[in-house]
């Protein structure tokens, strides 16, 4: 499809209003649209918006204890935040696995999120931190915004649950508590500039003097970045003793349902989530 208009709006009001037209197609960075219609993966529409310039929506913030991360936030903007290394540094962790400098520079944390893509490498902290999507909308001149928990937000691969005529605006979650402690893993078939063939996020917090796993989260290893529930529930109050990790690694293997592809065959991923899963618990405990 050729595109017939070009925009790049300054205000999210603009932004919203010229997609409840429909017929577009929005990019941040462009670092998945560009080559997904380059390979012809994904059309452009008559219209073509690019978002990058829209105010208000990059940066990271604490307001009491909520962190607001904008959707224009790239992964370098990730990557060199004071605040994130502070409270969350599980997401520093992942911004450093990701690409190179120069596709870190201009690669949104909004696109990695909405492209949907199931090896997405900042799904998984923001998993662990149960984080919740602003999703902003202007339709019939009415600008309208909702909140989705982001367990909810993926539905299948390359796809969300925004409508058409929806942006994300922004990532909000609680500040970790004292005594959380997480790690990301993410395994690809080289060090640098790889998207991940399974990746792995674990993360716990300290209650009653004792240090227990409360989230657990996987990459590529499903349709959708996912969190770990039969993981999780076998984790439960447990100390993380050498059994209960072996344990936790087995059921880590029924959580996921991976594909066999390019980078890597069913049977592979499920013996990477099972080896990452014990290596990260480890790592926590
Ligand atoms: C060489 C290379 C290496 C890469 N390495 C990694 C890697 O290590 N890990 C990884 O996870 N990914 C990787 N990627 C994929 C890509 O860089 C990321 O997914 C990136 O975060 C996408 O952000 P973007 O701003 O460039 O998205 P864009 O390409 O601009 O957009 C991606 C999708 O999101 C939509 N979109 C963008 N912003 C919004 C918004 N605010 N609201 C609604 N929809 C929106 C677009 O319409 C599009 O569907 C790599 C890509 C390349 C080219």
């Amino acid at each position: 499809m050729t595109i017939e208009q070009y925009a790049a709006p300054e205000t999210l009001d603009e932004l919203t209003r010229l997609l409840s037209g429909g017929n577009a197609l929005i990019f941040a960075g462009g670092t998945d649209v560009m080559p997904q219609t380059r390979a012809g993966a994904r059309q452009f529409q008559p219209y073509l918006i690019n978002a990058s310039r829209v105010a208000g929506l990059r940066g990271i913030s604490r307001e009491g204890a909520r962190i607001r991360i904008g959707a224009l936030t790239t992964v370098t903007d990730i990557l060199e935040s004071n605040l994130l290394s502070e409270h969350v540094p599980v997401l520093v962790e992942a911004a450093d696995c990701f690409a190179s400098g120069q596709v870190r520079n201009t690669a949104t944390l909004g696109g990695n999120l909405c492209n949907a893509s199931p090896a997405a490498d900042l799904a998984i902290p923001l998993l662990l931190v149960d984080a919740e999507l602003e999703l902003s909308s202007n339709d019939n001149g009415a600008p309208s915004r909702r909140v989705v928990p982001i367990s909810d937000f993926f539905v299948a691969p390359g796809k969300t649950v925004l409508k058409p005529t929806e942006i994300l605006t922004r990532v909000i979650f609680d500040a970790p508590p004292s005594g959380f402690r997480a790690r990301f893993i993410k395994f690809g078939t080289r060090p640098a500039l790889d998207i991940a063939v399974v990746s792995v996020g674990v993360a716990g917090a300290t209650a009653n003097m004792v240090f227990a796993i409360t989230r657990v989260a996987f990459g590529a290893a499903a349709p959708t970045p996912i969190r770990g529930k039969k993981t999780e529930e076998l984790l439960e109050g447990r100390l993380l003793v050498d059994d209960t990790i072996l344990a936790a690694s087995s059921a880590a293997q029924k959580d996921v349902s991976p594909i066999s592809d390019v980078r890597g065959s069913a049977w592979y991923r499920r013996e990477l989530v099972r080896t990452l899963t014990e290596r990260a618990l480890h790592d926590v405990a």
